[in-house]
């Protein structure tokens, strides 16, 4: 499938492009960007543009942040693409529901990528969970912003998400692994005074009769932690790392290599061939209701 990347930033050199390489299935026909350019590759500004110089690419993966996207993503539907988003999938929910319909009208796949959900333990993860009694939730996602994503400031801008931005990675796993559905009861976001979106959040959630709690911190520093811990009328779950090591009672701890984004793109081409896609808004759904729901709290002015 001949392919074209769209913004050509941290992620898209981080993962995409290394996903791509070793994919037989695919093809980099093209990338766009203002000021991304990939050696040996033609590069355009505009995902129009390329599509409008480049009719023979038949899918299109959009690596930009969330806020702006889904204009990119009106253009590789109209043009009658196959697409694939990177999360968030968009800044609204409404959006990408107007992007589903899209997509089926056109009778072309849309893929929401969650990539933490290709962690390597996320499935079995799920797959012990499944017939538990769940007790008790708790996701602790913190990490430390300069890190991650330095000078990125579009992320505290509006419609970046904030410290929700990795959050929803957690919640995105936490949708895939729980039985029950998670709803939003109550939520605290910490917003500094010169910034739109929060550096921290605790909310509060149920599944099913189980009290659920995830505490998303962007100021961390030291040890870093991406884990959910789950307690259940078996004993206790522990997923850490992101979901790439799973602790389970009374068995020794497991750990599988990093293929998130791997999968990603054979999950892609699997549905390109069925004529599916695969649209899920649960992760997305829950960052607005905490948003609706929130006090916010006005804290310490944030520079990178
Ligand atoms: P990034 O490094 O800032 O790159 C995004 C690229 O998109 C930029 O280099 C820019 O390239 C282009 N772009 C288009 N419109 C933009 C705008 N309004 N503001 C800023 N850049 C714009 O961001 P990223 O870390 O790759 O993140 C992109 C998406 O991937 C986000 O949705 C993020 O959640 C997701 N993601 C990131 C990571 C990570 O570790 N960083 C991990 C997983 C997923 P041009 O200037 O050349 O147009």
């Amino acid at each position: 499938m001949r392919i074209g990347l769209v913004g050509i930033g941290k992620i898209a050199r981080d993962q995409h492009l290394p996903a791509l390489a070793v994919d037989a299935g695919f093809e980099l026909a093209a990338t766009a960007s203002r000021h991304g350019r990939v050696d040996g590759v033609e590069g355009y500004n505009s995902v129009g543009e390329m599509l409008a110089a480049r009719p023979e690419i038949e899918a299109v993966s959009l690596c930009t942040p969330p806020e702006g996207r889904f204009e990119q993503a009106l253009v590789v539907l109209r043009a009658g693409k196959h697409l694939m988003l990177e999360k968030p999938p968009a800044a609204t929910v409404s959006e990408i529901e107007a992007l589903a319909k899209m997509a089926r009208a056109a009778g072309v796949t849309l893929f929401t990528t969650w990539h933490s959900r290709e962690a390597a333990e996320v499935d079995a993860a799920r797959d012990w969970l499944a017939d538990k009694r769940i007790e008790a939730v708790r996701i602790r996602w913190k990490e430390n912003i300069r890190q991650w994503h330095p000078g990125q400031d579009w992320i505290l801008a509006p419609g970046g998400f904030g410290v929700f931005d990795p959050g929803i990675n957690a919640l995105s796993i936490a949708t895939r692994i729980l039985p029950e559905p998670l709803i939003v009861v109550s939520a605290r976001l910490d917003v500094p005074a010169n910034r739109a979106c929060p550096v921290a959040a605790s909310i509060a959630l149920r599944t099913g009769e189980a009290p659920a709690d995830a505490e998303f911190d962007f100021l961390q520093t030291g040890q870093q932690t991406w884990d959910i811990e789950v307690d259940t009328d078996c004993g206790a779950l522990r997923l850490r790392d992101g979901g790439s090591r799973l602790e389970l009672p009374g068995v020794a701890p497991m750990r599988g290599p990093n293929a998130e984004y791997p999968r990603l793109y054979r999950h892609f081409a699997g549905l390109v061939a069925r004529g599916e896609s695969d649209v899920d808004l649960r992760p997305l759904q829950l960052v607005a209701d905490a948003f609706l729901v929130a006090e916010r709290v006005t804290v310490e002015p944030f520079e990178f």
